[in-house]
């Protein structure tokens, strides 16, 4: 298919399939742009009235089913997420109608001929912020660095808005590269590829072809950077056309970037000199590695490394993923609402190992289907005890029996309050649920929230006691 050309479609109707945040800002942008537009969501239309509250007049729209009124749009934007096999899809493409992803829509206005992109199965959100920050804290003045895409602030909102020396700095899903054709960042990472979202691509073949997009339309004048240790990623690289970086824990002759002395040691090639990082001050391995991605994208890219460090030492992490909040009222506190698999809380208690069965662990929430029972080792390492809440309590207590002390709570202030009054000065609570939140909550990020407000309460009333 075709590269999406504005101009090819000028004075004629923009169609655009599912109004979520991109869709949204997409087909404002498209509005703003001169063309008209009409949207188009499965969602009932009372339900997407009071979304839309605040588009403009103008925008047709609308909602419970799309007519035949997409069909005659000269062109479609696929919002990310929606289902490849959807049958508007098929109905589309019977028209010959051509459906493009909101991610090459958005570019086809976008100035900035610098754009770093950032995909995983995990640390997309860390790595993409940390990266945004090194580039606003690193590019030379007058160059504006925005960071934009999966993270929340939609495509279509931000590529606009920069000009040619600016850089743009995006986190894209295996979601929004399945639809682009002709995306090219100037500079791309993939930190990890684990089976995920599964059900949506239809199998991990698909899955895979999806992260292989960022760097199929490269060419050797731009730069790929792949986790040297992930056995998928690794061999996915051997189809990228873009010069390549790669990145591990621990040195091997062909790597760019590796850990050594607590130090990220990196030479890249062509060099003979070999720099010295510092990593941001975040815990667990899997921050290291989202660290030498990003220093990979920056040294890349020509930034210089005292700007890198300065950004480094600043970072403080992204809320709710392991986020520290500090002693409070004698128990550290850790929030990583974001951990919404069994494979993220493993991942928190492995960086916990080293505080020696003292966590407090929070599970529960609305299950998704997967097993408790991976957690057992790391729990059995890290924790203290567990305290359960939501819907999937009961599954995570048949599971995880024998393990460590279960205190089912049902509830979030339960499960603070309860572990308030058990622990001892020093031990850890950790929200790492393993599951969704919907059952009892908006989002994890409310979640999260929530967790903080109850511990920040707690923990100025009265905070844990010494046992006797
Ligand atoms: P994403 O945007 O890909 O969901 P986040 O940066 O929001 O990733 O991190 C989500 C969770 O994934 C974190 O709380 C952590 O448990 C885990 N995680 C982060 N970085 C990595 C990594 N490099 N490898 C494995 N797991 C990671």
């Amino acid at each position: 298919m075709e590269r999406f050309e504005p101009g090819a479609f000028k004075g004629r109707k923009a169609g655009v399939l599912g109004l979520g945040r991109s869709g949204t800002a997409c087909a404002k942008l498209l509005l703003s742009k001169g063309f008209s537009v009409f949207a188009s969501d499965s969602r009932p239309a009372p339900e997407l009235k009071a979304m839309l509250g605040r588009a403009p007049k103008r925008l047709d729209w609308e909602g419970g089913r799309h007519s035949r009124k997409l069909l005659q749009c000269a062109f479609v934007v696929k919002s990310p997420g929606l289902s490849p096999d959807l049958p508007i899809l098929s109905r589309l493409r019977d028209a010959r109608v051509p459906v493009y992803s909101e991610l090459e829509v958005a570019l086809a206005f976008c100035k900035a001929r610098d754009i770093v992109a950032v995909t995983g199965t995990n640390g997309k959100t860390t790595t993409t912020t940390l990266t945004g920050e090194v580039f606003r804290q690193a590019l030379p003045r007058g160059r504006r660095a925005a960071v934009c895409g999966n993270i929340g602030i939609p495509f279509s909102e931000a590529a606009p808005k920069l000009g040619a020396k600016d850089c743009l700095v995006a986190e894209v899903s295996s979601y929004q590269l399945e639809d682009s054709r002709h995306f090219r960042p100037r500079a791309a990472a993939i930190l990890n590829i684990t089976p995920d979202h599964l059900d949506h691509h239809g199998g991990m073949d698909r899955y895979l072809s999806a992260k292989a997009r960022i760097f199929q339309e490269q060419s050797a004048s731009d730069l790929c950077v792949f986790n040297a240790e992930d056995p998928l990623c690794l061999k996915m690289s051997r189809d990228c056309p873009a010069k390549k970086l790669y990145f591990g824990l621990t040195p091997q002759p062909f790597i760019h970037a590796w850990m050594s002395r607590g130090k990220i040691r990196i030479r890249l090639p062509g060099s003979r000199r070999e720099l010295s990082l510092s990593p941001p001050a975040l815990p667990g391995r899997h921050n290291l590695e989202n660290a030498m991605a990003s220093a990979l994208l920056a040294l890349g890219l020509d930034l210089e490394l005292p700007k890198i460090q300065k950004a480094f030492t600043a970072f403080r992490g992204v809320e709710h993923r392991l986020e520290d909040l500090g002693l409070l009222g004698g128990l550290r506190c850790l929030n990583d609402s974001k951990a919404t698999n069994v494979d993220s809380t493993m991942v928190a208690l492995k960086s916990l190992e080293s505080v020696g069965n003292r966590v407090f662990l929070i599970l529960g929430g609305l299950h998704k289907g997967s097993s408790y029972k991976p957690l057992a080792p790391f729990i059995a390492k890290s924790a203290k005890a567990i305290l359960t809440i939501g819907s999937a309590a009961a599954k995570i207590e048949e599971d995880l029996r024998g393990t460590k002390p279960l205190l089912p709570c049902s509830d979030l202030e339960t499960a603070v309050e309860t572990a308030f009054q058990v622990a001892s000065p020093g031990d850890v609570l950790l929200l790492s649920p393993a599951c969704a939140s919907f059952d009892q909550f908006k989002n994890f990020e409310e979640r999260g929230s929530r967790f903080k407000a109850l511990v920040r309460a707690r923990a100025k009333t009265h905070g844990v006691q010494k046992k006797k």
